[in-house]
């Protein structure tokens, strides 16, 4: 029954802080730099067979702050400069909403895998705050804080694990999660529950997100529930007080990397 952990199949990125400099609810392509070491930590998985993905809040789009066309064209950006990404996986909710996909829930993680048919305990979730590396524990994936400025000590203390950068943290995810998967397979706090039933967080790759024919585990490879490409024409805009509404446009959000520090 102790399998031995799977190898690192994926590693998941979140975006503001980790891949691009945080810039607050941004909606200009412009703006977009990447951190340092970004773009070769990205292109060393890709030269590792690892496929890569981005998992981001982005409650901007619900706080009315940016429109989801520009959330797109800031993940476009992301994507011309240090992708292709395999899968891209956004929460566009706001904190009170209460959807299962807005970190540090699982959902966006958990519908990243099953898009790349990865089970979880195979991915690797490279992130600059708590949230994101509580979403990959509660995924049953493995979490890495690449601390910045904002990160919150208790957030470094409490993580799994700690890189100084994201080659680094790279570096340390293709050796193998030596840190343990989720608090244990028995499974207590774990929510894996299937993405398929996870309603309002939408999914999709840029256009491009191809998953591939990868089949993983069988068990893990549960079709995607989101429909890759859904492109939303009809939302023009967050404000949204109703979370039906939330997910305009999946694969792109303004910003928040769940920063919640930022819209306290
Ligand atoms: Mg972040
Ligand atoms: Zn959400």
């Amino acid at each position: 029954m102790n399998r031995p952990p799977p190898a690192v199949r994926a590693v998941l990125f979140d975006r503001d802080g980790t891949l691009v400099e945080d810039v607050p609810y941004n909606g200009d392509p412009a703006q977009v730099r990447p951190v340092d070491g970004a773009r070769d930590a990205v292109r060393l998985l890709r030269a590792r067979g690892v496929r890569t993905g981005v998992v981001t809040n982005q409650s901007g789009v619900a706080r009315g702050l940016v429109s989801a066309a520009d959330v797109r064209r800031v993940n476009a950006r992301v994507d011309a400069l240090l992708g292709p990404f395999d899968v891209w996986a956004v929460c566009p909710h706001g904190p009170g909403e209460g959807c299962p996909c807005r970190k540090p829930r699982p959902g966006l993680i958990l519908t990243a895998a099953a898009r790349l048919a990865v089970e979880p305990a195979a991915v690797v979730v490279i992130g600059d705050i708590g949230a994101d590396v509580e979403a990959a524990r509660r995924a049953g994936a493995h979490g890495v804080l690449v601390p910045t400025p904002v990160t919150r000590p208790e957030e470094t203390a409490a993580a799994p694990h700690v890189a100084p950068d994201l080659a680094t943290a790279v570096r340390a995810a293709l050796a193998g999660p030596p840190w343990p998967a989720a608090p244990a397979a028995g499974g207590d706090r774990r929510e894996n529950t299937p993405p398929a039933t996870v309603p309002g967080c939408r999914h999709t790759g840029p256009a491009h997100a191809v998953p591939g024919p990868q089949q993983a585990d069988p068990a893990h490879a549960a079709p995607p529930h989101a429909d890759p490409q859904h492109p939303d024409p009809a939302h023009p805009g967050p404000q949204h007080p109703d979370p039906a509404h939330a997910y305009a446009d999946p694969a792109h959000a303004g910003r928040e990397a769940g920063h919640g520090r930022r819209p306290r």
